[in-house]
């Protein structure tokens, strides 16, 4: 058997050890005589998994308990309109910053149900940059403020988090949850789906303020509304059930193996590092991002030639490192190094591109 390193945008690469205890349990999970895949979810075999991925999500997250954690369907695409259907209650009013295509779904979404205001955006340079914002800009009065903390595409990445006082920040996290510690409690809610950093496609995971339950707009469909999911402690209908099991699997490798957040950001920190060192001392590749918004988990890169480009994107792909072409927008070259992504993988990757370079200058 030989695994590749897969270094797409998501879904992504799983830790091997997950994969391997996963399939140790595929046929007979824990002496029950059948597959987590065959279980009712009203089991309690699956009362055990979904309580401890909660468990395992609130310890290595460190969220408060005054939030609730909801284990949903739709992947984050949903959250677009959920947000808002949720929160933009009392002035009808969110703000937003455009910093890549997911940021500007979500604002285009909230438009259909309230008045979204775009704060500032990073538009006019391909979004290879996160924009200053202004506090004068910002709605006193909006009943959030909707931030995409880790822009997937364009590999760029918050710094700080906007100062918005009483207005609950909502931020997108797909791509870099789970990546470094984060303060929950400077948001009012967070979402994810699942497939970049947490577990297989299939799950979304929002973490929501409790105060900001309840207050739905009376169109909010019933399987849309926060506060249906949140009484039913996420199964008021059927959860995606395999996909919460693998991700309970991977919060718990990211505990005890990997030894939680704090530790995962330097493993991280080492292997983004790597990549954009290479880069920076590089002639034929460049990074695409301006470096102080550099993100840890999605790294673009170009070498200006679009041939050269599509010849370094199939010449990795037959040594086994795959998924390399960049966002059909940006062009060129994307690394996109979650936390499965082993060390050795990044290594061997720059060692190749290094090679590369050699061989083509
Ligand atoms: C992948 C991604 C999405 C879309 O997620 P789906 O689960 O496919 O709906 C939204 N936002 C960000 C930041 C992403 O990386």
């Amino acid at each position: 058997m030989k695994r590749v390193y897969n270094f797409s945008a998501g879904p992504s690469m799983l830790p091997e050890a997950v994969l391997r205890r996963a399939a140790d349990e595929m046929l007979d999970y824990k002496g029950c005589g059948q597959s987590v895949m065959e279980m009712s979810h009203r089991s309690s075999e699956y009362e055990g998994i979904i309580s401890s991925a909660e468990n395992l999500l609130r310890e290595v997250m460190g969220i408060p308990c005054n939030y609730k954690v909801l284990f949903l369907q739709g992947g984050a695409a949903t959250q677009f309109a959920m947000v808002p259907m949720n929160l933009m209650n009392k002035n009808h009013k969110a703000d937003f910053v455009l910093t890549g295509q997911w940021a500007t779904k979500a604002y285009k979404e909230a438009a259909r149900y309230g008045d979204a205001h775009v704060v500032a955006s990073s538009k006019d340079k391909t979004f290879t940059y996160i924009p200053e914002l202004d506090p004068s800009q910002f709605s006193k009065d909006a009943d959030y403020f909707h931030i995409c903390l880790n822009n997937t595409i364009y590999g760029t990445v918050y710094q700080k988090l906007p100062q918005t006082g009483n207005v609950p920040l909502v931020g997108d996290v797909s791509s870099c949850i789970l990546s470094k510690p984060l303060d929950v409690s400077k948001f009012g809610v967070l979402y994810a789906g699942a497939q970049k950093n947490m577990g297989p496609a299939g799950l979304t995971t929002v973490i929501v303020r409790e105060d900001l339950i309840g207050n739905a707009m009376d169109i909010t469909p019933t399987m849309l509304n926060y506060k249906t999911h949140a009484d039913h402690g996420s199964m008021y209908n059927t959860p995606p059930c395999y996909s919460i099991y693998i991700c309970m699997l991977v919060l718990d490798w990211l505990k005890n193996t990997i030894g939680g957040l704090s530790e995962m950001e330097k493993i991280n920190r080492k292997k983004a590092g790597m990549i954009y060192d290479f880069l920076d001392s590089s002639k034929l590749f460049r990074g695409t991002v301006v470096p102080k918004d550099r993100s840890l988990m999605n790294i673009p890169f170009v070498t200006g030639n679009t041939e050269m480009d599509a010849k370094f994107v199939a010449a990795a792909k037959a040594e086994g490192f795959v998924n390399l072409k960049g966002h059909r927008t940006v062009g060129g070259m994307r690394a996109s190094v979650y936390n499965a992504m082993p060390v050795e993988g990044v290594e061997k990757l720059v060692a190749f591109m290094t090679e590369f370079e050699r061989k083509n200058m």
